[in-house]
């Protein structure tokens, strides 16, 4: 398996881990603290060319490989875990339907504004009656002339409520099979389309730079041209964007995990009681030794499934471990870093408290660790 990154992708991740450093951790944070998210970092990104990290040149992105995307996220999470969570949030669940199974009228018109950077794409599958089970979701659409007409609800729905936001793209109910199994086609729904409103910010106990809220669907007219490929065949592109949404949720992990560790070890060599840097303790430098060697397990887990998917080889087990992996990874690692931190890791003030509320999202969103357990068992053969 190749994990090198090209010339092009390294100059790519300097410059973003440049923005990173510089940018994002002068902003991020007080925009944490006020639960704001902090789109000029996202228009900043874009202006790097870096939102369009996975569409080709020919619709305005740049084109990386799989694995030169998974090292940029590493890289930005490892400095700020929210504005990461949008920025591949926007780059894999919110831009790859379009680029996959869109028309190329659809991909000039909603994605290549996503790819060049000038809005942020978002993905409504989830709703307040269907989460794990997507299948049940009851937001409908139904067959009018020139177009449907949309009516249901979305829940936790990210980037679709910033100024940035073009809008989303919506799964729905279009009818059922011949044998009754329920169809489902995806929608592009453009902010102020008549009938769609959202409800406000969600406050989570982590992400707090990530824009997530409700999404309201009253008779909202779409039409036939932002149908994202045929009717019935929304739930797959759904589901194929969400195995990349699972590598990339996994390198989120990682760098939270990453960051977390940067920040331990950092405090663990200046830290004194009992008149030594509490680094030279062995019980601490276990604790970093171990969080040290899950992280580089659940790298090479990640890199794995990204350099899979390069290759063009089937991907979904490796993904699902990663990202399962990966999230433990991170929950392990912010909390034995706040302990190395003790009480003043405990203080939302610090930067250590901030990743530790970070992380426990990364088990739960794009598909629960449970639900993770369950395709990698399915692929096993059970
Ligand atoms: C911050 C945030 C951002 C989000 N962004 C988006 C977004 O942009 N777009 C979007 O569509 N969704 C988004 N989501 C939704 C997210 O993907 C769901 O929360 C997640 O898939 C879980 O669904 P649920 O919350 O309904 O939990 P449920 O499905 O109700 O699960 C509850 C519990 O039951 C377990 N469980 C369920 N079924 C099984 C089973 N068969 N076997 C064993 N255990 C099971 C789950 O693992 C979990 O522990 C976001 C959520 C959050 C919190």
């Amino acid at each position: 398996m190749d994990v090198t990154l090209t010339e092009v992708e390294r100059d790519l991740l300097e410059l973003g881990r440049g923005y990173a450093e510089r940018e994002v951790a002068a902003i991020a944070p007080q925009a944490w603290h006020a639960e704001r998210c902090p789109v000029e970092l996202l228009r900043g990104l874009g202006e790097l060319g870096l939102l369009g990290p996975l569409v080709p040149e020919k619709w305005g992105g740049i084109g990386s490989t799989t694995v030169g995307f998974v090292a940029l996220l590493e890289a930005l999470a490892t400095v700020d875990p929210s504005v990461a969570a949008a920025w591949q949030a926007h780059s894999t669940i919110g831009s790859l339907p379009l680029l996959l199974f869109g028309s190329d009228e659809q991909r000039e018109r909603w994605l290549r504004p996503l790819a060049e950077g000038t809005q942020l794409g978002a993905f409504g599958l989830t709703e307040p009656s269907a989460g794990s089970d997507v299948r049940s979701l009851r937001t409908r659409a139904e067959r009018v002339s020139g177009g449907w007409l949309l009516t249901g609800q979305k829940a936790f729905i990210s980037n679709a409520g910033t100024e940035m936001s073009f809008g989303v793209t919506v799964l729905a109910r279009t009818g059922a099979d011949a044998d009754g199994k329920p169809r489902f086609g995806s929608f592009i729904v453009e902010r102020g389309a008549p009938g769609y409103t959202q409800g406000p910010k969600l406050r989570g106990i982590g992400w707090k730079g990530l824009d997530t809220r409700d999404l309201y669907f009253d008779n909202v007219f779409v039409p036939d041209r932002q149908v994202v490929g045929e009717p019935g065949g929304g739930l797959g592109q759904f589901l194929s964007a969400l195995e990349v949404g699972r590598i990339s949720v996994a390198a989120l992990s990682l760098g939270t995990a990453a960051g977390a560790l940067r920040l331990a070890l950092a405090y663990a060599k200046q830290r004194e009681q009992f008149g030594a840097r509490i680094s030279s303790f062995q019980a601490i430098q276990f604790k970093l030794a171990d969080m040290a060697t899950e992280i580089e397990a659940a790298r090479w887990l990640i890199y794995y499934a990204a350099a899979l998917r390069d290759a063009g080889r089937p991907f979904k087990k490796e993904a699902a471990m990663a990202k399962l992996k990966a999230s433990q990874v991170a929950t392990f690692t912010v909390s034995e870093a706040v302990q190395i931190f003790g009480g003043a890791g405990y203080m939302l003030e610090s930067d250590i408290a901030r990743f530790y509320c970070d992380a426990k999202i990364l088990e739960i969103g794009e598909g629960t660790n449970e639900i993770q357990r369950l395709v990698i068992a399915r692929e096993l053969g059970c």
